[in-house]
């Protein structure tokens, strides 16, 4: 029985319309779904990984042919133009089919070698359900995002609660009601809507895990409250990333990648490209190739807009405040400026010599505005990228494989594209995740099945060996012949 009251609104950015009304869930309503939920858990991690893997690929299959009923519904909540959201909902598709195929291969029992002291064993290893997971998403990605999450955790056997961003419930709700359509007998998968209040209550409400995706400062909020409770949590959180342009590069390929990456959706993406380090031979040329993109672009709530409307107002103080603190400190804006960002529909923005220790490279600026900064070299483009708290992803252009592979693996973060921007996304046995303020743990891939599940180890005996260490029976002569053997064994290397 719910005891809420309250309810909240979902508005259209472009318009300013309220699309629909939620409930508020109070913590006695969140403590009220776990329990439905704990239920619906041992009922969906009893099936079989046949029967989960059709459910799954039935939701699938819902997702494709009501795809562009779902882009709307992203369009009128989030903003962003129809192809945009398209875009997300392609990237889902792929996913959710990739946990559905793959769970079974990747986290059911399986035996492993027991090694040489106890080769009378039989070693099993396990990959169980964690039982009750709780997903807070945020509202840029509103499809992908969480999804990222659920498609693994439900493939690996969870009941899950979703708490969707206040600014995007309606599209959580389509994501819970067609779950519903594939899995009607238990509620394995619910809506909990609310404000932040709400995701807090989720975080004290006994699930086993929490896996948020959002801003660095909430994470630490939620950290904080699921540690009263030593709930475990995975961590999705900001970014400050880089397109790293090295002299040989394709000029045009890089600068069409570098705008797409930090215009589209208004820059609202958590790999979003916000920093642009060029080589400084072809730093000029460059400069004018993303300057004109960003001029031709038209942003706004029209069917044909480049990209859309904010999403959420409060966040224009922040952009406005990084790109006055960067041209305050002696950066030069290429394309639009301190005006830019006075309105609901923010213009591009290109700004360059932007010091090293401002806000908008230090902090996630999360607006349609790029930083372009001229480097001697690609180390020293990976020195300055690495240079930020942040280190979700990064991408890399130039002709030299070898030179893009280094840079690749110096670089700090979880995910990194050559000669393109955001590619890794579309790859679903990759692992998604950053380091530092971006956050640790993994969704997508089977690392982030395993993000789903805990592992158990048993062994069994087989027979009994003729010695035996764990007795208070063995003869001293046991400990010797052991330390013989282990000489023996693994005692010959030299350096
Ligand atoms: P927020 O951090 O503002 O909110 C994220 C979620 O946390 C929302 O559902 C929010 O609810 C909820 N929340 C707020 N306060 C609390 C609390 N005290 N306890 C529990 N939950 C709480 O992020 P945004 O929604 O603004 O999303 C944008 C951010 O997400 C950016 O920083 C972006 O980089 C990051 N992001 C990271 C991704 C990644 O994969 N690393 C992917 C996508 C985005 P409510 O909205 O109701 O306040």
């Amino acid at each position: 029985m719910s005891v809420q009251t309250e309810t909240f609104e979902s508005y259209e950015p472009g318009t300013g319309a309220v699309l629909a009304t939620f409930p508020t869930l109070s913590a006695e309503d969140v403590t009220a779904a776990v329990d439905r939920a704990r239920i619906a858990a041992r009922w969906w991690a009893d099936l079989s990984w046949d029967v989960r893997r059709h459910r799954l690929m039935a939701w699938k299959s819902i997702f494709a042919n009501r795809a562009e009923e779902l882009a709307e519904l992203v369009r009128r909540e989030n903003g962003k133009p129809v192809d945009d959201a398209m875009l997300e909902i392609v990237l889902t598709i792929e996913h959710l089919d990739w946990a559905a195929r793959h769970a079974r291969r990747v986290l059911s029992e399986r035996r492993m070698w027991p090694g040489l002291l106890t080769a009378n064993q039989a070693a099993t290893l396990s990959y169980e359900p964690l039982g009750v997971v709780g997903v807070i998403g945020p509202w840029n990605y509103p499809v992908f995002t969480p999804m990222g999450s659920l498609a693994y955790g439900l493939a690996a056997g969870n009941a899950m609660l979703f708490k969707p961003s206040e600014f995007t419930p309606a599209v959580g709700a389509w994501l819970v009601d067609t779950f519903a359509e594939v899995v009607p007998e238990q509620p394995v998968l619910q809506l909990v809507t609310g404000l932040g209040a709400t995701g807090a209550a989720l975080c004290r409400s006994g699930v086993d895990k929490i896996s948020f995706t959002g801003s660095t400062g909430t994470g630490m909020k939620v950290m904080a409250t699921c540690a009263e409770t030593l709930t475990p949590v995975l961590m999705e959180c900001g970014g400050k990333d880089a397109v790293l342009v090295d002299a040989d590069a394709d000029i045009a390929k890089a600068a069409d990648a570098a705008a797409f990456g930090a215009f589209s959706n208004a820059g609202q993406t958590c790999v979003g490209v916000e920093r642009v380090y060029v080589h400084e031979r072809i730093y000029e040329p460059f400069l004018a190739a993303l300057a004109d993109r960003a001029r031709a672009l038209r942003p706004g709530s029209a069917a044909d807009s480049s990209y859309g409307p904010m999403t959420m107002p409060a966040q224009l103080d922040v952009i406005k405040r990084h790109i006055h603190d960067a041209l305050d400190r002696g950066g030069r804006a290429v394309v639009g400026g301190r005006d830019s960002a006075d309105d609901r529909v923010v213009g591009p923005v290109v700004m360059t010599d932007v010091p090293e220790d401002s806000a908008a490279i230090l902090e996630e600026t999360f607006g349609p505005t790029v930083i372009v900064n001229r480097v001697r070299d690609l180390d020293e483009a990976v020195d300055r990228t690495n240079a930020t708290s942040y280190g979700l992803a990064a991408a890399v252009f130039g002709g030299d494989r070898a030179r893009l592979a280094q840079a690749s693996r110096r670089l700090r973060v979880g995910m990194v594209s050559q000669n393109s921007w955001v590619m890794y996304a579309g790859v679903p046995s990759l692992p998604w995740g950053g380091v530092g303020q971006s956050g640790f743990g993994r969704i997508h891939g089977a690392d982030g099945l395993r993000e789903f599940a805990r592992s158990k180890a048993v062994v069994r005996e087989r027979f009994a060996l003729p010695i035996s260490l764990t007795t208070f029976e063995r003869k001293p002569s046991t400990g010797k012949l052991i330390k013989a053997l282990m000489g023996v064994v693994h005692g010959r290397t030299k350096v």
